[in-house]
């Protein structure tokens, strides 16, 4: 009887340790979740604004593919003068900014092939562009920066704060979320250039090499305040 008694207790206290321990595990799942959640969030963010892929089942409107065509050359433009500047000066910022913009104009080329678009930029060298704009600008930009070192970080300034206006007036001027997402992309990459520039301007850019990088976590608009730091660390997205 006493003994039946022990048993019974023994098996509520049985069965209250397993009560309790799938409380914990609940806890702990509902944590992991949790964190897991946040931290998707985040990479699902700067998965979003790095892989801008074109949505071809909508058509581009005519302003939307002039503007991509613009974009195709102006980030070429970029990419020549750095390597006109890279090569004069012994200054990596030059040569490093350049490898992130020959990326640049390749993205906005996979757009208009998406999309069937002419490529002004088809057959043509370094230094040559079928906007003749571009094409003066190209000339006075290479001119001024061959006159010292100094004259050519003014022109790395010039260049990203003429492709930060040029990209947010692109920006402003859709709807697509495809165009919007690979312009921002551009656009967080151009704003590290200005600062990678600046600095060199100021004297302290001296090492060169250091991370213009990130573009991933960065600033991607939609508010997720947190990417901006672990993004600057991985350096593979100018
Ligand atoms: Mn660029
Ligand atoms: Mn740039």
């Amino acid at each position: 009887m006493r003994s039946k008694f022990l048993a019974i207790i023994a098996g509520l206290g049985v069965a209250a340790l397993v009560v309790a321990a799938v409380a914990a595990i609940q806890i702990g799942t509902s944590d992991a979740s949790a964190q897991g959640g946040s931290a998707n969030r985040g990479e699902g963010a700067a998965a979003t604004a790095v892989h801008a892929e074109p949505d071809t089942g909508t058509p581009l409107t005519a302003d939307e593919a002039a503007a991509l065509q613009y974009m195709r050359e102006e980030e070429k433009l970029a990419q020549d003068v750095y390597q006109v500047l890279g090569a004069k000066y012994d200054a990596r910022v030059f040569t490093n900014i350049a490898r992130s913009e020959t990326e640049h104009t390749t993205t906005v080329k996979t757009f208009l092939d998406a999309f069937k678009v002419a490529d002004p930029a088809a057959g043509r060298a370094a230094g040559s562009y079928a906007d003749g704009d571009l094409q003066a600008l190209y000339d006075q930009l290479v001119a001024q920066g061959g006159a010292s070192l100094a004259e050519a970080v003014n022109v790395g300034i010039a260049i990203e704060e003429r492709d930060i206006a040029d990209l947010k007036a692109r920006i402003a001027g859709t709807d697509r979320e495809d165009l919007k997402a690979m312009y921002s992309n551009l656009l967080r990459a151009s704003e590290n250039h200005l600062r990678a520039f600046t600095r060199q301007l100021d004297g302290s850019g001296g090492t060169g090499g250091e991370g213009y990088g990130s573009g991933q976590g960065g600033g991607q608009g939609q508010g997720y305040g947190g990417g901006q730091g672990q993004g600057s660390g991985q350096g593979d997205c100018y």
